[in-house]
């Protein structure tokens, strides 16, 4: 096994995996702003290093303080978490030519999944379907681009080959519109991602979020954990996600799965990854494949039973996954809502101090969080301060535990979305499974 990893995140992703390499009997290094010093997994560390200022810019993302704490420390492994700097193919590099090991697929599998088009292309030749658009960059020939448009059909979407959390992507309803929101989106994906090229899809107009959760020991073996479904989401960003996704057949997901594993097997993928797929009537299309853990990796967890951290431990140590595809099988539902520390209804972050925090419990219940009594929720991050998930024999019995563990919630002194998430898992649409992912900005009003 990997003797000693730092641990290159904050918040409870990284607690979530200093957990996993105690279990497994791997030492522990903690890397911290100075704006976090009491978070909890660097109290609970073996050993921790300060890497900078509060400003992730100067911490979290600064490459060589990390890389000098790996080194004082003297450790064998990087784990980047999610965010930060878990998708710069870069930082990965760098990690591994001074010497440790980066716990995450290789550094050109990165970068290949990073460009957009370069993604799609090596999608398409592994047989995964994708948006029909147009299989590769647009050039500058407005008569093709016309042309091209209209053999899709309206409405499209021009998105940024270098685009990310939703940036970059321009709807286009109708042919006048067309040639300007080309030139537009190429010119701030200039400013924005250092990278003109764009491309065009079919835009879908009410689809859901549905993403399936891979593995491969980096040796051209791989399997699929199956699908999530993350379809409430406001601003891009998910708030509530589910395993397995409500309606969809044992059939389709082992259909899609193979493509995947497919596909990951073809990359010689390792460790842990994330095909997102839009699906509607019926239909799955690639958007993007994340190279990392991701925030939702838990509801997978629960109903298949894998702890998906240590598999990444276990093939960064080139031990292989301990699982055959075989040995997967998904058992009940499970739901896991994001808690946020924001105002829920104008979504303003709200850091401050935890003046009182009792966690839910009871059967089925997790709640994966560094907060904690007399905790300070700094102002220099994300604002997602944990997950609650719920997990149940059917999808009825996890909503029913996750509203008893929603009401049992209390965080005193900032605001939180809990009332919010509260709202949702009472809605009908979404007890009844199935909404798109605009069903929330519509219920908010936001649409
Ligand atoms: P990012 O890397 O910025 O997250 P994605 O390609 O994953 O970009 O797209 C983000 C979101 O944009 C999707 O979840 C979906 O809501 C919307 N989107 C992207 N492509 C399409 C499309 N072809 N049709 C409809 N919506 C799309």
């Amino acid at each position: 096994m990997l003797e000693k990893v730092v641990i290159a995140n904050r918040g409870e992703i990284a607690l979530r995996i200093l957990r996993s390499c105690k279990e497994l009997g791997i030492s522990t290094v903690a890397v911290y702003s100075v704006a976090d010093r009491e978070l909890k997994h660097v109290l609970l560390a073996d050993e921790s290093v300060c890497i900078g200022p509060p400003a992730s810019t100067a911490s979290y993302m600064n490459i060589p303080a990390i890389i000098s704490a790996a080194e004082v420390t003297d450790a064998t492994a990087i784990h980047p978490g999610y965010g930060f700097l878990s998708e710069n193919d870069d930082f990965a590099e760098q990690v591994e030519r001074s010497g440790f090991i980066f716990i995450g697929p290789r550094p050109e599998t990165i970068r290949t999944m990073g460009d957009k088009v370069e993604a799609i292309r090596s999608m398409r030749a592994a047989g995964v379907p994708c948006v029909p658009g147009s299989d590769g960059p647009l050039g500058e020939d407005d008569n093709e681009n016309l042309r091209l448009a209209r053999e899709i059909g309206y409405p499209i979407i021009i998105k940024a080959a270098g685009g990310g959390g939703g940036r970059g992507m321009r709807v286009v309803h109708a042919e006048a519109a067309l040639l300007g929101a080309i030139s537009l989106t190429s010119t701030e994906a200039l400013n924005a991602f250092n990278n003109d090229v764009v491309y065009m899809e079919k835009y879908l107009e009410r689809p859901r979020h549905v993403e399936f959760q891979v593995l491969g020991d980096g040796e051209g073996h791989a399997i699929h954990l199956g699908e999530r479904d993350c379809s409430m989401q406001r601003r891009h960003q998910k708030v509530v996600e589910e395993a397995p996704a409500p309606g969809i057949t044992p059939e389709q997901r082992e259909e899609m799965g193979q493509r995947c594993v497919n596909a990951c097997e073809q990359l010689r993928y390792r460790g842990a990854g994330t095909f997102e797929f839009l699906y509607q009537d019926g239909q799955f299309y690639f958007i993007e494949m994340n190279t990392r853990v991701q925030v939702e990796h838990p509801v997978t967890e629960m109903v298949t039973g894998v702890d998906i951290i240590k598999e990444q431990l276990r093939v960064a140590a080139g031990n292989g996954l301990t699982f055959r595809q075989e040995d997967i099988t998904m058992r009940g539902h499970a739901i896991e809502c994001r808690i946020n520390a924001e105002d829920p209804v104008n979504f303003m972050p709200s850091p401050g101090r935890i003046e009182n925090y009792h966690a839910p419990g009871g059967p089925g219940i997790r709640m994966d969080t560094h907060i904690y009594n007399g905790y300070t929720v700094p102002p220099f991050y994300d604002s997602m301060i944990g997950k609650l998930i719920a997990f149940g024999h059917d999808r009825t019995s996890a909503l029913a535990r996750m509203r008893v563990a929603l009401d049992e919630i209390v965080i005193d002194g900032i605001k939180s979305n809990v009332p919010l998430q509260r709202s949702i898992v009472t809605d009908p649409a979404f007890i009844e499974g199935g909404a798109d992912i605009h069903y929330l900005e519509n219920k908010l009003g936001l649409q």
